[in-house]
């Protein structure tokens, strides 16, 4: 739409990604402060910014696979300046953190034509030159992207508008600060155990393991998600205060969605780094093999594929060494090749039909009730109590429930990749709250702060 002065509102989609450095820079820190600036300057947000996650079955990812969009109404005649804006912010980080891959992409109007590149991106490898082939196609303006960055930069774009999501809100430390905050651990899980399953994904109760914080340097203090943008802007303020938290922001997921997890595939269709589903039938007994991880085959009508339960999954592990020859069971993971042979790690099992153990047991006693015995080969049974003999018994058919029910059984939360929809929040629907009642938590952003050039 176009003002009075002739100046023309239009949406504009920036994607970030490859920001992630081992000094600690990562691209949500950077969004963040993209963001921030962008508010600043009076831009409104058409949604909250994105983190949106990629298949983590690919073998050269950057950590977690996670980049990052923002999506804001701007005016046409601002486009160069906000451009020049980005450019600053990506190359500043280059050069501080040598960073010659970080990515960034601008879309201007709708962000559809790259939906294709976030289905894919999601579960399988995608090729950097598709990508830049149709960014060109698109008059988008890629700044760096000169490797992997700009599938993610794209496909983080191509997720908007997100329909199956959930939110995170995010501390950062303040840059000087790089020593671990005190005491946060403890402050996650009682907030856990406060407020579960509204926030999920914090600590893995069997292991101890407080989940929301990162290991290794990192600029964030804590990661609490859940399903109630509302709920984390009230914690906020109490957790920005206690930890000293130099920025926070809430935003929007598609973690915990299981989105990867989509694809069925049958089994001669599989191929190296899917994320995939397949259907079929448990085609040898589980082995238990050294270091305490599951191997079994699975068969459909077009062939077989080994499948792998790691003992990291922890209950998961546990429950497909209970899998019987036979059953049918849905199998999500990851594809990967290992020794020249392809295996499907297993991230979830659903058990779609048990084959019920069968098992022969000798009659009981005609007279007296009493399980029978064996009279030797060819002599039927006889009854060890009352002494009847019945030559022409036979064994009965007995059908043993099998020990797996119906059902999903997905990992223990330590094994949690970032897509995976824990079991806690299973069910739940995330609170979908627009327009945005406040993206920048701490501290407050005053606007407007017009950008300039130069
Ligand atoms: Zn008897």
């Amino acid at each position: 739409m176009k003002d009075l002065r002739g100046s023309e509102s239009i949406t504009l989609h920036i994607g970030l990604d490859d920001i992630d450095s081992p000094e600690g820079m990562c691209t949500t820190f950077l969004g963040a402060l993209l963001a921030r600036r962008l508010a600043e300057a009076g831009y409104e947000f058409v949604d909250y910014p994105y983190l949106v996650r990629l298949n983590p079955n690919i073998p050269f990812k950057t950590r977690g696979n996670g980049s990052v969009s923002l999506h804001v109404r701007v005016e046409r005649e601002d486009l160069e300046v906000i451009e020049e804006l980005v450019k600053s912010y990506v190359e500043r980080l280059a050069e501080r953190h040598g960073k010659t891959d970080a990515t960034a992409v601008l879309v201007v109007g709708s962000a559809e034509p790259l939906r294709e590149v976030y289905r894919r991106a999601l579960v399988e490898l995608v090729s950097p030159y598709s990508v830049r082939r149709l960014l060109k196609a698109v008059g988008a303006r890629v700044i760096g992207g000169r490797k992997r960055g700009v599938v993610g930069a794209a496909a983080s774009i191509g997720a908007y508008p997100l329909h199956s999501y959930t939110y995170e809100l995010l501390l950062y430390r303040p840059l000087i600060a790089r020593e671990r905050c005190r005491g946060v651990e403890d402050y996650v899980e009682e907030l856990d155990r406060l407020l579960r399953p509204y926030i999920f994904a914090n600590v893995d109760y069997a292991t101890g393991r407080v989940l929301a914080t990162p290991h290794g340097p990192d600029p964030v203090i804590a990661g609490i998600r859940s399903v109630n943008p509302l709920l984390l802007s009230a914690l906020a303020p109490r957790l920005c205060e206690a930890w000293g938290a130099l920025m926070a922001i809430i935003y929007k997921s598609n973690q915990a969605t299981g989105q990867h997890l989509t694809l069925l595939k049958s089994i001669a269709d599989v191929r190296p780094y899917d994320s995939v589903v397949v259907k079929g039938r448990v085609a040898s007994s589980p082995a238990v093999i050294k270091g305490g991880h599951v191997i079994f085959s699975l068969e459909d009508s077009t062939g077989r594929v080994e499948c792998a339960v790691y003992r990291e999954t922890g209950h998961l592990a546990r429950v497909a060494r209970r899998l019987k020859r036979g059953d049918l069971v849905e199998v999500g993971g990851g594809v990967r090749v290992h020794r020249g042979r392809v295996t499907l790690n297993v991230e979830y099992l659903r058990v779609l039909k048990p084959l019920p153990h069968v098992e022969l047991r000798n009659p009981r006693c005609p007279r007296c009730g009493h399980r029978m015995k064996s009279a030797g080969r060819g002599k039927g049974f006889k009854c060890p109590s009352c002494g009847y003999r019945g030559r022409e018994l036979k064994k009965v058919v007995h059908l043993v429930p099998p020990l797996l029910e119906p059902g999903i059984y997905l990992q223990s939360p330590s094994a949690y990749r970032h897509l995976s929809p824990p079991r806690e929040a299973l069910g739940l629907y995330s609170v979908s709250t627009l327009p945005i009642p406040d993206l920048f938590l701490h501290p407050p952003v005053h606007k407007p702060f017009k950008i300039s050039k130069g």
